[in-house]
């Protein structure tokens, strides 16, 4: 799979706001957005000023999200398909499935500091889900479900590292620092996502 390799913090700019790719450096002051809270390019301060169309205010969420999770615009609206297939709401079946994608759990679990390094932690085999390896960044998580880290590995002390960062696990999720285990207990509800989208806005632009 592809994946972007261009400058993160230019992503954040775009959107005018943090969406948190980095890690640490997101909460300090070395992150761009502190200085130059404006889009990038010749006419970025100028954007600022602009009152943007109600088809450019859903495309901007659709884009934030899928930055915010780092999916391509192919697997987004793959996604998109399937929360659509799914009984209930769409919007919250979407923003439901992109929570659950391990990646993004590791991240809730303090098991990393971005998505990007949960990701890559993932694809280079350093956690299972039920005793069986799982290589998958968008493997989607279930109720019941535990997730173990391949302890003694090299890639140990920057999970313990990140473990160091985060205050609180989300209620829906349960996290064992010490043994690097986790367990999802149920899947999240919608006010427990904190993600700043408005997925119905995501809902028109892809209704059109
Ligand atoms: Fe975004 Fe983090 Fe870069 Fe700031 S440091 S612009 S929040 S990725």
């Amino acid at each position: 799979m592809a994946r972007y390799t261009g400058p993160v913090c230019r992503l954040c700019r775009r959107e005018k706001m943090k969406l948190f790719l980095k890690g640490p450096k997101c909460d300090s002051m070395k992150c761009p957005i502190e200085r130059r809270p404006y889009p990038p390019g010749e006419h970025g301060r100028t954007q600022l000023r602009r009152k943007d169309s109600e088809y450019l205010v859903q495309l901007r969420e659709k884009q934030k999200a899928r930055r915010i999770y780092g999916l391509f615009e192919k697997q987004f609206r793959n996604l998109y398909k399937e929360a659509n297939r799914q009984k209930g709401v769409t919007g919250e079946n979407l923003l439901r499935m992109l929570e659950t994608r391990l990646d993004n759990v590791l991240v809730r679990l303090g098991f990393a500091a971005s998505r990007r390094q949960a990701r890559q932690l993932v694809r280079h085999g350093h956690w299972s889900v039920n005793g069986r390896r799982v290589d998958i960044p968008s493997y989607q998580v279930r109720p019941g479900e535990v997730l173990a880290f391949k302890v003694g590995s090299g890639a140990e002390t920057v999970v313990r590292d990140s473990t160091e960062l985060i205050s609180s696990v989300p209620a829906w999720l349960e996290a064992d620092h010490d043994s690097l285990t986790a367990k999802v207990l149920r899947l999240p509800d919608r006010d427990e996502i904190v993600t700043p989208v408005q997925e119905q806005l995501i809902v028109e632009l892809y209704s059109k």
